[in-house]
This record gives structure tokens, sequence and C-alpha cells, in this order.
């Protein structure tokens, strides 16, 4: 293979190569400086996608990347049959910001929630001296592939070909309290939920749902699990959402741009909860929490401190809710805005993947949520300058689509 092939022989070799699991956008992407992405023909993309939430800090952030080099220079791996001081120095900046109690980091959002349904399931199991618990999980709710994250992900879609799966998980509404308490029984172990739904749409809960879930649980002892992967890390304009509720979980994941870039995800609890749940044997990992992630999500707390990312947040996201406020009213096309912080969703009539693919030829990277959502998910870095942009991109792109379509 050459190293400078034109696009159309990578996209070829890519689709003799990859599983074919993902139909991608024609895109190449090679490298990134700052809110903006370079593909391998040398166009500029001004990014509202992040990698999907990810790139928290933008690209080629100098602080990350100087402390990605130095403890790649230093030690890789241990295994957690060690110690190592990087992770050590993580675990403390991630619940110094959460005000957990204890940290498990893992190598993915997916195995984030696997370690927090086997606490929650561990927590009960010690409580009431046996198994056979249940979980409630949300309609249009999103948390990983693997089947455990399956099982609790509300998308019959996504279940239907890899049934059974775990069994006793029960659905209920999101934002409709009334419907999470016709599903608790005295089985029931934890309530799982994103605190903004992503993928299903950007949903934020409503706060009477959150703060009325965190009492029921109170009052029946059942655990509340926030999945905080997406919404997590100062997008909301708190460092995680549930810090803008009256709430707090007693098991939250986090991922996505933990590590702004290096995989790494993580599952926290309180002491309470860690008191009768995972224990020596219980679980484990290879990779997780190695020095390398743990330099990097070191390095992501002390960028999100010396740039204050989250009182950035708090100034540009009212700006990008006004302004995508304005397109909506310009366009037919567009039905609604919701949203938290810089994790917000516009209703699109227009096809949403039409749109995205679009917007690339305008020089924008936008993604889409569940079947008629526009996501704006940029770096958490961005200027006002860059919103002006994207919304001239973006409507540049609906004048397209609406003429053509
Ligand atoms: C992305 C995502 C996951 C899964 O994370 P992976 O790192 O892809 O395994 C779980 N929950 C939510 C809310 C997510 O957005």
């Amino acid at each position: 293979m050459s190293n400078n092939m034109d696009k159309q022989s990578y996209i070829d070799e890519a689709e003799k190569e990859l599983l074919h699991t993902y139909n991608r956008f024609s895109l190449v992407l090679d490298h990134g400086e700052g809110v903006h992405l370079y593909d391998t023909d040398g166009n500029a993309y001004l990014d509202f996608a992040a990698g999907i939430a990810v790139c928290a800090l933008g690209y080629s952030n100098e602080h990350h990347k100087e402390a990605l080099k130095a403890q790649v220079d230093k030690l890789l791996h241990t295994s957690n049959l060690y110690y190592n001081a990087p992770v050590i120095e993580a675990a403390d900046k991630v619940l110094n910001a959460s005000k957990m109690d204890r940290i498990f980091f893992t190598n993915s959002g997916t195995e984030a929630i696997e370690g927090a349904i086997k606490a929650a399931k561990k927590y009960a199991f010690t409580r009431d001296g046996h198994a056979g618990h249940e979980i409630i999980a949300m309609n249009h709710s999103f948390h990983g592939r693997s089947i455990g994250a399956l099982s609790v992900t509300g998308n019959a879609h996504y279940q239907e070909p890899f049934e059974p799966l775990m069994p006793g998980v029960k659905f209920a509404d999101f934002n409709d309290l009334e419907s999470v308490k016709a599903q608790v029984t005295d089985k029931t172990c934890a309530i799982i939920m994103e605190t903004i739904q992503g993928e299903g749409g950007i949903y934020p809960a409503k706060k009477e749902f959150i703060e009325g879930v965190r009492a029921l649980c109170d009052e029946k002892d059942i655990l509340l699990i926030l999945d905080e992967i997406q919404c997590g890390m100062g997008r909301s304009g708190e460092m995680f959402a549930w810090q803008n509720y009256d709430v707090k979980p007693d098991i939250m994941t986090c991922a996505k741009a933990l590590g702004c870039g290096v995989p790494v995800g993580a599952f926290l609890m309180t002491q309470r909860v860690a008191d009768k749940s995972l224990a020596p044997g219980d679980h484990g990992t290879t990779y997780g929490g190695n020095p390398f992630v743990g330099a990097a999500v070191s390095a992501v707390f002390d960028e999100f401190k010396r740039l204050d990312i989250v009182s950035h947040v708090k100034e540009v996201a009212p700006y990008l809710e006004k302004r995508l406020d304005e397109l909506v009213a310009k366009f037919d096309c567009l039905t609604a805005r919701r949203g938290m912080g810089l994790m917000q969703g516009v209703e699109c009539s227009l096809p949403v993947g039409k749109v995205s693919a679009e917007t690339l030829n305008q020089g924008l990277i936008v993604i889409t949520a569940g079947s008629n959502v526009l996501r704006f998910v940029p770096p958490l870095v961005i200027e006002k300058s860059d919103v002006d942009e994207m919304i001239e991109k973006l409507e540049t792109t609906l004048v397209i689509l609406s003429k053509s379509l």
C-alpha cells in the first residue's frame, strides 16, 4: 500500500478489508489542528462532531501531546497486578471533579457500562444474599454494543439479531417518572439512564424526572446509574451533566472525552456502594488504567483546568443555542432545537444523512442522532466565530438541499 494514494483508492481498499459495520462518509481524514480536520487531499473541515464528542480539546493540543509523548518514552503498560503513578494521579483528578469515591478504568464506554451493571448486581447480591436482580433502563437509550450494554440499550433494531440478551431488564420512558415507577419490583437493583440522551436524539433529563428517580432510588435502595459517557466532561456546562441537577448518582460512567482520543473509560461509585460491591476476583481488565491512559486522563484534566473549559462552555453554548434557534426560525425543514451546553440537537425533516453528507462539501462536519436529528457536539474549545462559520455553512447546505430534494 503506497503512502499517498488518492481518496478513492483508500476507500476501495478499506471496503475490501474492514468489516462492513459502518456506512462511512467518503472522507479520508489525515490530521487535525484546533477545531479543524484535514483530509488526505488537503481540504479543511470545521469540526462540529469531535469524533463523536471525544476530542473536547480539539486537535493537536500541545499539552496533551507532550504528556502522551513523555509517557510513551517512559512506560506504556504494566497490567493491574502492580501500581503505577500516572493512573493514581488520574484517579485523583476524576474523583475530585465528580465527588465520587472509587473509580475503575476501562478501555471504552461500553466496558464502563458492563462494569457499572456488574457493580450494581454485586451490591444487591451482597445486600440480599442472593442473585436474580433486575435493572430498569430507558427507551431510546444508548449504552453500547456488547451483550450487557446492548441489553440496557432501548433500541429494538440494535437488539433483535442478538437475542436472547441479558435477562432481567425492563424498559421505561425517559422523562416519565410514572413509567419508571411502574417497572419497579422488589427485585429492582438499579435504574440506568443517560443524563442527556445522546444517540436517541439529544434529550436532556427534565429536572422533576431525574430528581424524582433519585428520590425513588433512595426510598427503595435502588442504585441510580448515570451514563455520562457522552454528556460528561464539561459538555453540558458542568463537569458532569448530573451536576446541573440536585442529584448525585450511586454509580456513573465516563468515557469519550475522558482521554480526548486515547481510548479510556471509567465507572465510578460512592463508598457506600463500593463497600458491598466488586471485590478481588469479581472484575478485571488487562489494559484498563495503564500508565499511558493514566497520563492522557491526567493531561486532559490539567488542560480543562488551565483553559477553564467549563466556564468557556457556559459562555459559548448560549451563543450556539441562539444561532441555532435563529436557523430553526428561518428554515421550514428545521422544527425544534434542544440540548444542554455544547450538546445540541436540531430536528430536521430533510433526510439527515444527506444533510451531513452535503455539509462535507461545504467544509463542515456535522453528525446525526436518531433518524431525524442533526447533532452538534463540537470540540469544547470552539469560539463564537466558529459558531458563526458553522451556521453559515449549514445554511448554505440547507439552501442547496431544499432546492434539490
Ligand atoms: C458512546 C456511548 C457509549 C459507548 O461507548 P464506547 O466507547 O463506544 O464503547 C455508551 N453510552 C453513551 C451515552 C455513549 O454516548
